[in-house]
Order: structure tokens, then sequence, then C-alpha cells
């Protein structure tokens, strides 16, 4: 048995955010960048309200002040606009007020817009939500906003979404329509990445979070936070420690992952923290690696870590 969920409204497609017709009464929750590059006049909407403070690796903090900002506002919508960051603490608000939510990413790769999860730091460290309720009500996947990402975000964020899709492919909690959706979604972002396609990056970052969505991210994601918590972005640290989890698993997916990540160019990764000390975080990481298809030890991850440690190229 398995059940398919997602947002009740998924508007796909070019301009799709500037033609939406958003309701006046609302709070954007955005990052600060978003006035600068002008993306309130391309989505051609006034809000009664906006949070525009959004930071990169957000906390359950930030959340908790937007709360307490605007918990007395008159407002029925909360539209979130911008990358996996913004849209995280979107939609957490928005659930925690019972509003509406409208997701717009304009970046593309963590799928949060079609996704039950919220990833927020709690105490330092980044902690994901999962609750149907964080489901948006409508979520609008505009391919514009894909063709004026900065190399760097769009490195960072394909691969993660490639990594998303292909650990989910692999996942215990997958299913013909996850495998189906998952493997589609790989498809069309080695294509995007090989053909340099923004276009296709967008549609291939929605269908993977789709598909892992219904699934679940395994060891990759798991062995990735401890270097995210020294400061390496999610996609730059899954570079390289999906490329592990694959060989690991004997992914079907392990060498066009590994030809993507070189294509990409990715500098190397490594960890300072006591290696013993990070097994044991990662090894706590259950909502992963109960769904990785294989058994992982302590000892399979220290030397994984050695291995990332000390590579020289991929
Ligand atoms: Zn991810």
């Amino acid at each position: 048995m398995f059940t398919i969920k997602q947002p009740p409204n998924i508007v796909y497609g070019k301009n799709s955010a500037s033609e939406y017709n958003f309701p006046k009464n609302s709070l954007l929750i955005t990052s600060s960048g978003a006035k600068n590059r002008n993306w309130f006049s391309y989505i051609n909407f006034e809000p009664s309200l906006i949070y525009d403070q959004v930071e990169p690796n957000p906390s359950i903090e930030t959340v908790n002040k937007i709360i307490e900002i605007f918990q007395k506002k008159d407002f029925t919508t909360v539209v979130g606009l911008g990358g996996g960051s913004v849209l995280d603490v979107a939609k957490y608000v928005a659930y925690k007020l019972k509003k509406q939510k409208i997701l717009i990413p304009t970046n593309f790769g963590s799928g949060s817009e079609v996704t039950r999860i919220s990833v927020l730091k709690v105490n330092g460290l980044k902690k994901s939500f999962h609750d149907d309720q964080l489901f948006a009500d409508v979520a609008i996947v505009d391919s514009n906003f894909a063709e004026i990402m900065n190399t760097e975000t769009l490195k960072n964020s394909v691969i993660d979404a490639c990594a998303q899709c292909t650990e989910a492919y692999d996942s215990k909690l997958s299913n013909p329509y996850t495998k189906f959706l998952c493997s589609t979604a790989f498809d069309i972002l080695e294509d995007a990445i090989l053909n340099k396609n923004p276009e296709k990056l967008a549609l291939g970052s929605m269908i993977s979070g789709l598909g892992f969505g219904n699934s679940s991210t395994t060891f990759g994601h798991a062995l990735s936070y401890v270097f995210s918590n020294e400061g390496i972005s999610h996609g730059h640290a899954l570079a390289f420690t999906t490329i592990a989890a694959h060989n690991f698993n004997k992914s079907q997916f392990y060498l066009r992952f590994k030809n993507l990540v070189k294509v990409l160019n990715f500098e190397k990764i490594s960890i300072n923290q006591n290696l013993d000390n990070a097994s044991e975080l990662i090894l706590s990481d259950r909502k992963h690696l109960d769904n990785n298809p294989l058994e992982v030890s302590k000892n399979d991850i220290i030397d994984i870590l050695k291995q990332i440690n000390n590579q020289n190229s991929v």
C-alpha cells in the first residue's frame, strides 16, 4: 500500500508567477535581495504586508519573530517568494498561523514548493519538520526565474535536486509512482545540466520534489548535514556525500551522478569535526537512514567520511 500526497494546485510554466492573480490580503515573505532583483514588479503584486529579511539556512527563531510581528495583523494568505530557505520559513509560518499558502520558488533544487517538509535550524543544527499541513495550497513554478539564477546558486540547487531524486528512487519508501517521478526527474535534470537548459531545471526540480516528497531521501542526505553544520552549502555537501552513498548502496545512478558533479566542477569538501562524533550524529539520523536500501554501521560512516576528507578529485 502507498499514498500519494502533493499540493492541490500546481501552476507550472514560463510567466506563471507574473500572470497569477494573488489575493491582496497577503503577507509576502521573501529575502532581502527581492527588491533589487525586481521580483515584486515581476510578479505584479502589491501585498498588504511584507517581511523581506529571511536569511540563508534560516532558524526557527526567524519563524517565531515573523509570527510575533504579524500574528495580530489581518491577512488570509502567506506568499513565499524565494529559494528553499524562504519557502521553508513561509510554509512554517503559514502552518502555525493557519493561513493559506502560495509558494513561488526563485531557484530550483529544494523542491520545497511541492513537499510537506520544512528545514529550519534549531539550536544551531538543521532539523527537518514533516507535516501534511506544510503543503502549499498553491505552488507556482515559473521557469523565468531559472534564467536569472547565478552560477553558484544554480550548481548547488541542481545537484540537490539530482541527489533528492536519485536517493529517493532507491529509498525503501519508494513505490512505482515515486520511482517513475524520480527517474523522469533525473533524466530531465541531467539533460538540463549537460545541455545548459534552465527551463528544464525548473521542471526537473519540481518533479524531483513530487517524487522524493512522497518517498524519502536517504544516506547521502544523512551524511551531508555534518558538512553543512560547518558552513558548506547543502548542495555542495551533497555533491560528495551522495556520490559516496550511491557507491555504498551500489545505486544504478552512481556513475551518472558522479559525472554531473564533475561537469559542474565542485570544489572538494572536508570535515574538521572529530569523525567519531560526526558519525554518531549521522547514525542518529534515523529519518534518513531507516529508509536507506542497505543498513549502515558507524564504521561504514567513519570510512566514508575519511574517504571524503582524503579524496583528491571526483
Ligand atoms: Zn536536499
